[in-house]
């Protein structure tokens, strides 16, 4: 058969943010909202690319384009066949079909879920035989020098290696992902996300002035990655950094990573209530040091921790988005109507409040296999 239809999952961070590209840790989980990507083989060497998504035009374009000659949320797709075909793998030209229940820009990896949909579909219509590390390498090769978005490894892993009742250890020095129990209902749990719409694009710039901090750091630092002072104390790294920004920015990377391995080391012991804190420190962390949360955030942050969460911190890469809560499975309603109300009196747009649970990765429909 020459097609195929496969699907990736977005995913939640539930802690380590702005880590990867650190060569750090992060713990995300897959979430049920999923992106489908239907892939049927075309001969003339040409992609014809749709989605259901609003706003978005059908794009037609040459399987062999190169970065800059598609725009737009087609460029997604591009790359995906970009960087396979840049690998060395002669994909044809196709007709793609896209539907997704992933909300986009809200901080849930719609543009990994949609590139992860696509690279795992083509990889087993054309069998590639490509593991899911080399796809999620590819799927940040298109993100980065296709789309032209500076961003890590850590959203693709997560939704390529999610599982059900699991968060994944993303060690992205090692690029391993290790899955790690977390059933959040039997601990009798909810994970609350609130998607404050207040979108960002990656594009924009923060991000990268981010990213490019860290790595002027560490060349000070004489390292590779932040990730190789891990285990000295935080206060003998910084104390050789003069700059206040600089000194905030990778104090963030170093208690960020140092709070993903307590968070998991509670998980591991069963423990899964009790990690709370650590997301409310993670949130402060963001807030304070890495400065990039906005008004929103933090007033939906604040919201659900006065209504009684465990713990309440912004996800994904931040300046807008989305954040987690988490929650009594008895306090959901009461945590999600105090932010509600708390973004009425502010005069904010209502947010989306929803509920995620670890949920499967990304995978072929086995009708189409
Ligand atoms: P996020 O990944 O956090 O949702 P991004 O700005 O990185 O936000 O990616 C969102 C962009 O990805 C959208 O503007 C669109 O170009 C593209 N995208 C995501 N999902 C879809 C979809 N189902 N159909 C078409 N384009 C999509
Ligand atoms: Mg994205």
């Amino acid at each position: 058969m020459s097609e195929r239809t496969g699907s990736a999952p977005g995913r939640v961070n539930l802690i380590g943010e702005h880590t990867d590209y650190n060569g750090g840790f992060a713990l995300p989980l897959a979430i049920p909202a999923r992106t489908t990507a239907h892939v049927r083989t075309r001969e003339d060497g040409t992609v014809v690319a749709a989605s259901t998504a609003p706003g978005t035009e059908p794009a037609r374009f040459a399987v062999d384009s190169s970065p800059g000659d598609v725009t737009g949320w087609a460029a997604y797709v591009a790359g995906v066949f970009w960087a396979l075909r840049d690998a060395g793998h002669d994909v044809p030209g196709a007709d793609v079909r896209v539907d997704s229940t992933v909300p986009s820009g809200a901080g849930l990896s719609s543009s990994h879920a949609l590139e992860c949909a696509v690279a795992v579909t083509l990889n087993d219509l054309h069998g590639l035989g490509l593991d899911r590390t080399t796809l999620a390498l590819l799927v940040q090769r298109a993100e980065n020098h296709y789309v032209g978005a500076p961003t890590g490894a850590m959203d693709q892993m997560a939704s390529l290696y999610g599982q059900d009742g699991h968060v994944i250890l993303f060690d992205a020095r090692a690029m391993t992902a290790e899955p790690v129990p977390c059933d959040l209902a039997a601990a009798g749990l909810s994970l609350v996300v609130v998607d404050t719409k207040v979108h960002h694009e990656h594009t924009d710039g923060g991000y990268g002035a981010r990213r490019a901090t860290c790595e002027a750091a560490a060349a000070l630092l004489g390292v590779q990655t932040l990730r190789e002072v891990q285990d000295e104390p935080v206060g003998d790294v910084v104390s050789k950094l003069d700059d206040d920004v600089m000194v905030r920015r990778v104090r963030h990377v170093l208690t960020e990573n140092a709070r993903v391995l307590d968070t998991v080391a509670l998980l591991r012991a069963g423990r899964p209530g009790e990690i709370g804190p650590l997301l409310t420190a993670s949130h402060a962390s963001m807030r304070d040091d890495y400065e990039i949360t906005v008004a929103e955030v933090d007033t939906a942050v604040e919201a659900a921790l006065s209504a009684g969460a465990l713990g309440a911190r912004m996800t994904g890469g931040g300046f807008g988005g989305s954040v987690i809560a988490l929650t009594a499975a008895a306090d959901e309603a009461r945590v999600s109507d105090a932010v509600r109300a708390a973004f009425d009196q502010h005069g904010y747009a209502p947010p989306s409040v929803f509920t995620v649970r670890p949920a499967a990765g990304a995978g072929i429909e086995e009708s189409t296999q």
